[in-house]
């Protein structure tokens, strides 16, 4: 007797369905959403209950199908991308296997509702466990709907290996935001449960998709990267600059024509390109795109279109690293060039970190005040008794990086207690001292905790204080975050909670109401942004700003220090809320205003 057998279809399906749906729900969602673009869709809607085990929908509105073709899109290797062998050489399109709505239809209870534009009537059709239950009219609007319920209900075995709905959740939002950067022009929307987690309208660029959904904190330190190689590789996008990083490769987004790919050689050229920009054991965020010709690149390598083959993965790995490295160049000489700024000193390394400003204060020159004594500022190097410099002794326009020249910045005095003047070879720039220091706490703050070490000081008497319910459960949450930062804070009882000690930089009276004033703050900010933006970053941008406010800004610090801290910054030019540290005043600006020139 013969022991082969031909499996039945729907046998096969379910096989199939085990590498296709390899990361069930996430990987249904990705699915049916690479369809929706494939089919030209302008929007998709996305709606998921219960993690995507109970239901997965999503709507588009592209091209829709007519009834033949929504039954044969059900049979196994039934695809309209493409015909034969020789169009797998060179694929355009996000799926082409064929396998997906079979897959899919044989593991849950499945419904397909679609239309094509012009046709008077659309089609629905039901599928469970692979049999089609169902074939009628139906339909409304122009588009594709597919829903998917109940996922695994026919095979208990795999149900049992979903995770928890937040798990399964996130790993969904992943999926889709990764679409969603991947195809700025279109617009997605997102529905968890009854919550709307983002909408997103149409981008006219990555960058405006970006901002969309990550806000602009993130924005803010991205730099435009480009470049192109051999092969007619083709670079753009965004990158983080240097000092952005993250604890894991969540936000380092790599696309080869339009998908999203996990490329060991990109990955590793990320690194190589970033090198000392970038931590042990750290990420960039990167949201690249690389455009090759697709005869260049086989996606035909893993099932679930995640990995890609480069013909030429040198040639690959040259354009990633030069364009990563011109960009986080390109990105500080902008400012340094604008405000003749010196050029960043080595990064120091780990364990010798600079300093959280604690100093003791040294009178400066008030204006209207003795204006005889001046100070010069480099970063690096600051040189109080030094004279001042006549003019003609400043530095040209056209000196730029690498510049031995020590005087891009003498100060001239504090203009209301909060503002510094000085002088550069363009004329007047003024530092607003609140920001400075918080861009400069901030960058420390950041540093410190990726090295784990914030230190801190113990409060003579620990102090405990009580929060309302809410208030007590977000703190609770984030409390291993808060302790990061160097706040000693731990659950006393119900609602209470003890400190016994605060970042050293921080010097406040009084720790209650400084934490406080952190929750309050942190409370609006995750009600009014998408939930997406708050973590580590928001909140130590919090720590660093009440920690400013908590001080008094012109006796804490000596200003030189201050600007000479600031110029040492990754990101000098501007607060971690994105407001300037500094403007600059041209003297063409001054003569203008003074009748000198029209
Ligand atoms: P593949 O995407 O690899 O071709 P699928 O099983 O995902 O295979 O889909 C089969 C076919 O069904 C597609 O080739 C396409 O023609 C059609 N199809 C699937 N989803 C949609 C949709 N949202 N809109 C229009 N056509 C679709
Ligand atoms: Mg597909």
């Amino acid at each position: 007797m013969s022991r082969i057998r031909l499996l039945p279809d729907i046998v096969a399906s379910q096989v199939a369905a085990g590498e296709v749906v390899e990361r069930p729900p996430a990987s249904v969602v990705k699915e049916l959403i690479e369809n929706s673009i494939d089919a030209g869709a302008r929007k998709i809607e996305i709606l998921i209950r219960r993690g995507g085990i109970s239901l997965v929908r999503v709507v588009d509105d592209g091209c829709g199908m007519d009834r033949d073709d929504a039954l044969l899109s059900l049979e196994r290797h039934a695809t309209s991308k493409i015909r034969s062998a020789a169009d797998l050489a060179a694929i355009a399109t996000l799926g082409f296997r064929g396998e997906a709505l079979p897959s899919i239809a044989s593991v849950s209870r499945f419904r397909l509702t679609t239309r094509e534009p012009n046709a008077i009537a659309g089609t629905e059709i039901i599928v469970n466990g692979g049999k089609i239950d169902v074939v009628r009219d139906g339909g409304e609007a122009p588009g594709t709907q597919v829903e998917v319920r109940s996922l695994f209900y026919n095979l208990p075995a795999r149900r049992k290996f979903l995770r928890s709905e937040n798990t399964e959740s996130r790993n969904i939002e992943h999926q889709l935001q990764l679409q969603a950067i991947g195809h700025p022009q279109i617009a997605f929307s997102f529905v968890r449960d009854t919550r709307l987690v983002f909408q997103l309208p149409p981008a006219a660029s990555l960058h405006d998709r970006i901002r969309d959904l990550y806000g602009n904190e993130l924005l803010e330190r991205l730099l435009p990267v480009s470049g192109a190689g051999l092969d007619k590789i083709e670079i753009s996008g965004l990158v983080g600059r240097a000092g952005l990083s993250r604890q894991t490769r969540a936000q380092q987004l790599v696309f080869v024509n339009g998908r999203a790919v996990e490329s060991p050689v990109v990955t590793a050229a990320l690194r190589e390109g970033y090198h000392t920009a970038l931590m042990k054991g750290q990420f960039p965020v990167t949201f690249l795109f690389l455009k090759l010709d697709p005869a260049s690149v086989d996606v035909n390598v893993h099932p679930a279109k995640r990995e890609v083959r480069f013909r030429d993965p040198t040639a690959v790995r040259e354009a990633v690293v030069n364009s990563i490295r011109r960009a986080l160049e390109g990105g500080r000489s902008d400012w340094q060039e604008k405000f003749h700024a010196p050029a960043a000193p080595p990064r120091p390394t780990i364990g010798t970190t600079a300093k959280i400003p604690e100093a003791p204060p040294r009178e400066l020159p008030q204006l209207g005040g003795a204006l005889g004594e001046r100070y010069n500022v480099v970063a690096g190097v600051a040189d109080p008794g030094r004279a001042a410099a006549k003019p003609d002794e400043l530095p040209s326009r056209t000196r730029t990086q690498g510049d031995s020249s020590p005087r891009q910045f003498q100060i001239i005095g504090i203009l209301n207690k909060l503002y510094v003047l000085m002088e550069n070879a363009d004329g007047l720039v003024l530092v607003d001292q609140h920001a400075a220091h918080e861009r400069i706490l901030f960058e420390e703050l950041r540093r410190r905790m990726e090295e784990q070490g914030v230190p801190s000081q113990k409060l003579l008497i620990p102090q405990t204080f009580d929060l309302p319910p809410r208030d007590a459960e977000w703190v609770e949450r984030n409390l291993s975050i808060l302790q990061k930062m160097g706040i000693g804070i731990e659950g006393f009882g119900p609602n209470t909670f003890k400190i016994d000690s605060l970042p050293a930089f921080l010097q406040t009276s009084d720790p209650i109401s400084f934490m406080q004033r952190v929750i309050d703050d942190l409370k609006s900010a995750s009600d009014s942004s998408s939930a997406l933006r708050l973590g580590e970053e928001m909140i130590a941008m919090t720590v660093c700003r009440h920690a400013v406010k908590a001080n008094d800004p012109l006796r804490y610090l000596e200003v030189e220090k201050l600007i000479q801290d600031l110029l040492e910054c990754d990101l000098p030019y501007c607060c971690p809320h994105g407001r300037p540290t500094m403007i600059q005043i041209s003297l063409a600006e001054l003569e203008k205003k003074f009748g000198r020139k029209v």
